[in-house]
């Protein structure tokens, strides 16, 4: 079984000396010279984490026995502010970020988050997007897109109410997420994207299922392999079902090609149709890793940066903003933080190193 570290102690994991670190690169002046991490790799993409808490209890994400009621999340007053995330989104912005994903745990929870969507869409012409389980959009999609999001990606595991429901585990029901889909399509979020994680034993059945369904509908369905992240999911090799296997899967009934990537960095590998009627993607992070090419960052809830989702620790920008410094010292720290990454965690993954600690992806997004 692996360790599980309670989020409080994530939070002060370390933080002593890189609270030091954070706070020394704010008084420093960076060097001059195109922003480029230990690896050479630019810094692109910006994923925010607007609320550690949700409504589903994924079994592979937020089990129930350990996100149970007495679980501590944040309180209030220790999440970003709105202004206090659009800030940071612009200074990241100002050093090449072109992407902003909004995701958690479960964004629609956060309240107004369409106030936030609208901030941030003032932040400039950037690709703005969300993460949900879909469960609140059919009630949010048009408010979204009127504030400014570009698009979602919704998550749904499988077609099939029963073992949906097993998976998110508070019986919640397929109809209700593809009403979402639908609302999310007729305000124009689209592309919608769809992940389904698919684990072994439990919903590889769905495969050809989703994939069925969808094609030719203009969405993309992105099977994502089940991951190490965060220590509480109990994560085994024997429960990845690969990206190659998913692909044959389909492959077998409707034909696929593959297809190029739209840029570097590009999380999902994209396969086309053969009969030119769509696309899907597979996101093979634990057999294919994809570090040598990740360009971004993770903000958590209350303001830690995160240069990798399988990370320990985080850097606390939170603490700059509330000691009131100005968005050069933001730069300056976020600048350093970038330089110094060095991580590649899925390319060294080994069944010791996932049982090591790290923060949960309802943390620090996903
Ligand atoms: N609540 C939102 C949602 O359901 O999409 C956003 C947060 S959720 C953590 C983001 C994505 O991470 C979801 O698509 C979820 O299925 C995926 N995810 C969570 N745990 C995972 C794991 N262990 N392996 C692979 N993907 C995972």
């Amino acid at each position: 079984m692996a360790t599980i570290i309670p989020i409080a102690d994530q939070r002060t994991l370390r933080s002593d000396s890189l609270a030091a670190f954070v706070r020394a690169a704010a008084a420093t002046p960076q060097p001059e010279g195109p922003l480029l991490d230990e690896r050479g790799r630019p810094l692109s993409d910006l994923r925010i984490s607007v609320t550690d808490r949700c409504n589903f209890r994924c079994v592979y994400c937020m089990p129930k026995d350990v996100f149970g009621g007495d679980y501590p999340f944040l309180p209030h007053g220790e999440l970003l502010t709105f202004e206090e995330i659009t800030r940071v989104a612009r200074v990241f912005a100002g050093l090449g970020v072109r992407k902003l994903r909004l995701t958690g745990g479960e964004p629609l929870l956060r309240r107004k988050v369409e106030r936030l969507v609208e901030m941030l869409r003032g932040v400039g012409d950037l690709d703005l997007t969300l993460t949900t389980n879909g469960s609140l959009l059919a009630r949010k999609a048009a408010d979204l897109k009127a504030a400014g999001l570009s698009r979602v990606t919704v998550s749904l595991d499988s077609l099939d109410d029963a073992t949906f429901r097993a998976m998110n585990d508070v019986d919640f029901p397929v109809a209700k997420v593809l009403e979402g889909i639908d609302a999310a399509a007729v305000a124009g979020l689209t592309p919608v994207k769809i992940n389904m994680v698919v684990k072994r034993g439990v919903n590889e059945r769905s495969v050809v299922a989703m994939a069925r369904h969808f094609k030719g509908s203009g969405h993309i369905v992105r099977f994502i392999e089940f991951m190490d992240v965060g220590a509480t999911n109990g994560w085994r090799m024997d429960d990845v079902v690969s990206a190659a296997e998913i692909v044959r899967m389909i492959s077998a009934e409707m034909p696929l090609v593959p297809a190029d990537a739209h840029y570097r960095g590009e999380v999902a590998e994209r396969w086309a149709y053969a009969d030119g009627s769509g696309e899907i993607g597979v996101i093979a992070s634990v057999t294919q890793a994809f570090c040598r090419d990740c360009t971004r960052a993770r903000l958590s809830t209350e303001g830690k940066l995160y240069t990798c989702l399988f990370a320990d620790a985080g850097f606390d920008l939170r603490m700059l903003l509330r000691e009131g410094c100005d968005d050069e010292a933001l730069r300056r720290a976020i600048v350093a933080i970038w330089r110094q990454r060095s991580d590649r965690y899925s390319e060294i993954r080994t069944s010791a190193t996932a049982r090591a600690p790290k923060v949960e992806m309802s943390y620090i997004g996903g």
